[in-house]
């Protein structure tokens, strides 16, 4: 026997970098792609790398399965186009990520699809805004940047009683913080871009349903008639086989690989950025150079409850401060030394940006305002640095912030 012919054993997962499979004859990949026999066909529907990533992601958060996707974005984009038809609703909380907020105005509002923004923290503006023709209820576990903490429970015994899909977005938490499914999630979706990857070196998203929506009485017909043939599974088939494979949002074989390095230290980083954000939103909250702050874990935060019944008391890596204006705020941003400007959060270094200027820049003073994004905010995405170090430059930034004034 040759080392060829020895079982190939690498102790990491590989990366499996193909874009399609070969089969020793033409009846076996007919039979693959007929589905009589399991295999993969092309990295656009599946892959062995992904799969990996899929089947953790999908066991982190006790759900029946995941499609890892090319990004956050594509992950939502898959869900609301496997579902939705022109004439159907969007329940959706404000104070959620800008693209998110323009994928269902923008896109989705072209095909016919209207989406209605409530308050994410009032679970009674959530119900009022419950009309026939709503289908899918969107929240954030905590809100970006609008930092709120919907009541998960509440809203999906609400969702339930009216059959609407509830569909939580869990990337500033993670699977590290919550499970959703334990509090009613139908739908969980993540930009794996975030915490699950790590380190700011790569795009991917998620969606993985956690087998609590019964598919095959509800109001979408082409999931409920699959679910005779798939049962539990019909939607992740019906995505798999028809609207992630259409749309092209795939994850790519070394992204994935990339996502599933940053699993494995996902639980100790979170717990670090949690620790350097709720000290930060302490210091910052007893400094007289800034208005207010928001964040969730403060024991003072209103939404400090919901935070110890859901996340087990941490409040994530993200906060935010508002500094009396415009200027403000980016003299702040602008002093900043070891903090990087850019848009990104959940990465191993600080990241600080003014959303108003940036995320949210085609929209209006106006609008911006409804959307919970004020001209003197800044947001401040929590690293895994060192605290003292992270402490010193803030403190800096907000001198050089009075020496303006002064
Ligand atoms: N959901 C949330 C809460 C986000 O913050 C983001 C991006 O910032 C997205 C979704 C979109 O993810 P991606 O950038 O990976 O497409």
């Amino acid at each position: 026997m040759g080392i060829d012919d020895l079982p190939q054993t690498a102790a990491a997962t590989p990366i499996d970098q193909a874009a399609s499979y070969a089969y020793g004859s033409a009846q076996e990949l007919a039979d693959v792609f007929a589905g009589k026999a399991p295999g993969h066909i092309y990295t656009r529907i599946s892959g062995p790398t992904t799969l990996v990533l899929e089947r953790r992601l999908a066991e982190l958060e006790d759900s029946i399965g995941c499609i890892a996707t090319s990004s956050g974005m594509a992950a939502i984009t898959a869900v609301m186009m496997g579902l939705l038809r022109s004439g159907d609703e969007i329940v959706s909380a404000a104070g959620i990520f800008g693209g998110t907020i323009s994928l269902f105005k923008n896109v989705l509002g072209r095909f016919g699809v209207k989406t209605t923004l409530v308050s994410a923290g009032d679970t009674e503006q959530f119900r009022q805004a419950i009309t026939p023709a709503t289908r899918v209820i969107f929240v954030e576990t905590i809100g970006n940047p609008g930092m709120d903490v919907p009541d998960l429970s509440a809203i999906a015994e609400l969702a339930r009683a009216h059959r609407i899909l509830f569909v939580v977005d869990s990337t500033l938490t993670s699977p590290a913080l919550i499970r959703p499914k334990e509090f009613g999630a139908d739908i969980v979706v993540h930009s794996t871009t975030k915490y699950i990857n790590g380190h700011g070196t790569v795009i991917g998203g998620a969606l993985i349903d956690t087998g609590r929506y019964d598919w095959s009485t509800g109001p979408f017909a082409d999931v409920a008639a699959l679910a005779k043939r798939a049962g539990r599974l019909a939607f992740l088939s019906h995505l798999r086989m028809l609207i992630y494979r259409d749309l092209g949002g795939c994850a790519a074989p070394g992204s994935s690989w990339l996502m599933l390095q940053g699993l494995e230290t996902l639980t100790s980083r979170m717990r670090a950025h949690c620790d350097n954000a709720l000290k930060i939103a302490e210091l910052l909250r007893q400094h007289r150079s800034v208005g207010r702050v928001d964040y969730p874990g403060l024991q003072c935060s209103t939404y400090y409850p919901r935070v110890s019944k859901f996340f087990g008391g941490r409040g994530g890596g993200l906060l935010t401060l508002r500094l009396g204006s415009r200027e403000r705020a980016f003299r702040f941003i602008d002093s900043l030394k070891t903090v990087r400007i850019a848009t990104n959060l959940g990465e191993t270094r600080t990241l600080v940006i003014h959303p108003a200027s940036t995320i949210f820049h085609e929209y209006s003073a106006d609008q911006r305002a409804e959307l919970g994004v004020p001209d003197d905010l800044v947001r401040m995405a929590l690293g895994i640095d060192e605290f003292d170090k992270l402490k010193q430059d803030v403190l800096q930034a907000l001198d050089q912030v009075e020496k303006e004034k002064a």
